[in-house]
């Protein structure tokens, strides 16, 4: 059956009003449950297929300070409060499954939001197609080159390219050499110093269930490189400062692929050369170039940002996703006296007074390691 809000572990009454969410990755459904659970009417609207791809793993905290119930709650969905290695599509999946299990959420894939706006009543969002969604507040949390930042945050709308792309390549354990698989014994997390001053990271993403054997089990390698600027502005990847995509496998050049085979004969020990061979063969990799983004604002009247649409940290931090669910805890925090009138841009207005040093110290943080090994 599904959850009405607010959940039976609030002991207080729901607040009056109603959301749209622009973005349904990980900080989207996040933000739509926070603000569900403080009852109100949530709608989601996501560009994206429902059966998306999906293959980074991200290192989720534990949650050992998390003081707010609804840090909690997200934290238990998605690691059981364990700090672990998580594969974005498990993360994506547990969230997505709690997201369906409310009636006051509607979740809406393939939307493509155009443009936002407001007035002193309501925010809206309208579509490539022409259809508006309007509510009381509106959420963008569609990720690094967001589109409702251009309406929060005009003066500075872009996150810029930080001068290196991390590597990320992901195989399935079973289609290793038998004899160079990491099995239930071998090393779970490795950390080396890379080319130039980088990093490589291998890790054993665990299946789902938890149980031994090599089945679903994944290795992922993930090493940074701070030669390609020239190679992604060709490929259109960085355009100017702004980064407008990956570089997928398969249009990775076989030069490159063979450069980084060498690379990987000099430096990786096993497994994770085994690992990082495999995955150069097959092209399950991607290159991902590195943007980083400090706000100046997080708000505007009755349109908030959450997670990457907010705040772009390199991945060094290992904070993006810890601090969206932050951002989602804070949001269902503010919002809990009602969003409706006055009431939206106040609970929006106290989301950023809570959030906004926080966040820029985080992506400051990182920014150290940015400006000496990237290459702008
Ligand atoms: C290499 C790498 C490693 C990382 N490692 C870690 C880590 O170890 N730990 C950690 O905490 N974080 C890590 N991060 C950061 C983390 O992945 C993100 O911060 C986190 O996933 C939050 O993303 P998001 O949901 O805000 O944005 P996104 O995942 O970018 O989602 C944005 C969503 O909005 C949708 N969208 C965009 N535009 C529109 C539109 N116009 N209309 C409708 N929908 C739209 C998109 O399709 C997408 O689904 C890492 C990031 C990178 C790049």
């Amino acid at each position: 059956m599904k959850k009405t809000a607010p959940d039976k572990d609030i002991e207080k009454p729901a607040a009056d009003g109603s959301a749209v969410v622009v973005g349904a990755s990980l900080s989207g459904l996040m933000a739509g449950i926070a603000l569900a659970r403080e009852g109100l009417h949530v709608t989601i609207l996501e560009k994206a297929d429902e059966d998306r791809p999906g293959g980074a793993g991200l290192q989720v905290d534990g949650g050992l300070f998390d003081r707010s119930k609804t840090a909690r709650y997200l934290r238990k969905i998605v690691t059981d409060g364990k700090k672990s290695i998580k594969l974005w599509s498990t993360l994506e999946n547990r969230l997505r499954t709690e997201v369906q299990s409310y009636s006051t959420i509607d979740l809406c894939f393939n939307v493509r939001v155009q443009t936002v706006d407001q007035d002193n009543a309501a925010a809206w969002a309208e579509t490539d197609e022409g259809e508006v969604f309007r509510a009381d507040i509106l959420i963008g949390a569609d990720g690094h080159r967001s589109q409702v930042r251009r309406h929060v945050a005009p003066h500075k709308p872009d996150a810029t390219y930080a001068g290196y792309l991390v590597w990320f390549a992901s195989i399935k354990e079973e289609s290793m050499p038998e004899g160079e698989r990491p099995g239930d014994g071998g090393p779970s997390v490795n950390m080396l110093g890379g080319i130039n001053g980088g990093f490589f990271f291998g890790s054993v993403i665990g299946r789902e269930d938890g149980s031994p054997g090599s089945e679903n089990r994944r290795i992922g390698c993930t090493f940074y490189d701070n030669t390609r600027n020239d190679q992604l502005r060709r490929l259109g990847c960085v355009q100017g400062n702004v980064v407008h995509h990956s570089l997928a496998g398969p249009d990775i050049p076989d030069d490159t692929l063979d450069k980084l085979a060498d690379q990987a004969y000099e430096r990786w020990p096993e497994p994770w050369l085994s690992a990082t061979l495999k995955a150069l063969e097959t092209r399950n990799l991607t290159g991902i170039p590195i943007k980083e983004y400090v706000p100046d604002n997080l708000v505007k009247g009755r349109i908030g940002l959450i997670g990457d649409a907010g705040h772009v940290p390199a991945p060094i931090t290992a904070s993006g996703f810890n601090e969206s669910l932050q951002d989602a805890a804070a949001l269902s925090k503010c919002v809990s006296a009602g969003v409706q009138g006055d009431a939206g841009t106040k609970a929006l207005d106290k989301y950023e007074s809570l959030r906004l040093n926080k966040v820029r110290q985080m992506v400051e943080s990182g920014r150290g390691f940015g400006m000496s090994y990237g290459r702008p």
